[in-house]
C-alpha cells in the first residue's frame, strides 16, 4: 500500500477546488521513472490509472507489465527512438520539435495506434532547456494542423517549473503557460488546447491553482529515486 497517494489526492482536490474546479478536472500522473515495478503494481491496486516514464529503455521494461494503465512520455525522446513511442505510451508531454511531431505520425500510423501529444514550452526561455519558445507556438500549432495527421491528436500544452525559485515566479510561470494556452484555444479550438501538464512534487498545488489539468507527481509519492 503505497502511504502517499491518499494525502496526495486530497490536496489536489482542495486545490482543483480553490481554483472553482472539480477534483476530476485534475488528472494525477505518477512519474514512475526510476522506481521499481512493485511500486506502480501497489498504485494500481490503489487504483491509480496514469503512470509517466522519461526513458525509451525503461518503459520497454516496465509499460508491457501494465497494458491497462494509462502511459505517458514526459522525456526528451532521441529521433532514432520515435519508432518504439506509438506502441508504449499513450500521451507524449515532451515533444520539442516539429521534425519529432512528423517522425511519432509516421510511426503511429504505421502501427494504428493513435497518440496524445502536448507541446513543451520552455517558459522561462532558457536555451539550455527543450521545448518551443511562447513566441513561436502560433506558427507551429498552425503548421501541426495544417499537416490534418491521423494518429496525432494536439491535446495542449506542457512546462516543467524553474527549480530552486520563489513560490511567486513559480506561479506566475504557471500563469504564463495557462494564458499562452487560453489564447491558443480560442485561436484554434478548444479540442487542440483542453489540457495543461504543469506542476511536480514541489509545486503541484500551485499548478493547479493556475490551472493545471495534469500534474506528474514522481518523489512525494513514491520517494526518492534509486
Ligand atoms: C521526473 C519528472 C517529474 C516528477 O518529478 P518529481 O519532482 O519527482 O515529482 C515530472 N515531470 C518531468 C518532466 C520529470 O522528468
Amino acid at each position: 500500500m503505497n502511504p502517499h497517494l491518499e494525502l496526495i489526492r486530497k490536496r489536489c482536490a482542495e486545490a482543483a477546488k480553490r481554483s472553482g474546479r472539480s477534483p476530476d478536472a485534475v488528472r494525477l500522473i505518477a512519474a514512475s521513472k526510476k522506481q521499481p515495478l512493485e511500486a506502480i503494481q501497489q498504485l494500481v491496486a490503489q487504483g491509480q490509472s496514469d503512470f509517466a516514464e522519461s526513458t525509451i529503455q525503461e518503459a520497454q521494461q516496465k509499460i508491457p507489465q501494465f497494458p491497462t494503465s494509462t502511459w505517458h512520455c514526459i522525456g526528451h525522446i532521441q529521433s532514432n527512438k520515435t519508432r518504439f513511442i506509438p506502441g508504449l505510451f499513450n500521451w507524449v508531454h515532451s515533444i520539442d520539435s516539429e521534425k519529432l511531431i512528423d517522425r511519432l505520425a509516421q510511426a503511429a500510423a504505421q502501427e494504428y495506434k493513435p497518440l496524445n501529444i502536448l507541446l513543451q514550452v520552455n517558459t522561462a526561455n532558457d536555451p539550455e532547456k527543450f521545448g518551443f519558445i511562447p513566441a513561436g507556438l502560433n506558427n507551429i500549432v498552425e503548421a501541426i494542423l495544417s499537416k490534418q495527421y491521423s494518429h496525432i491528436n494536439l491535446k495542449g500544452l506542457m512546462t516543467i517549473g524553474k527549480a530552486n525559485v520563489s513560490e511567486g515566479e513559480t506561479r506566475r510561470t504557471f500563469a504564463a503557460l495557462k494564458t499562452l494556452n487560453d489564447g491558443l484555444s480560442t485561436r484554434f479550438g478548444q479540442g487542440y488546447f483542453s489540457e495543461i501538464s504543469m506542476g511536480m512534487s514541489n509545486d503541484y498545488e500551485i499548478a493547479i491553482e493556475e490551472g493545471a489539468t495534469m500534474i506528474r507527481v514522481g518523489t512525494a509519492l513514491f520517494g526518492e529515486r534509486s
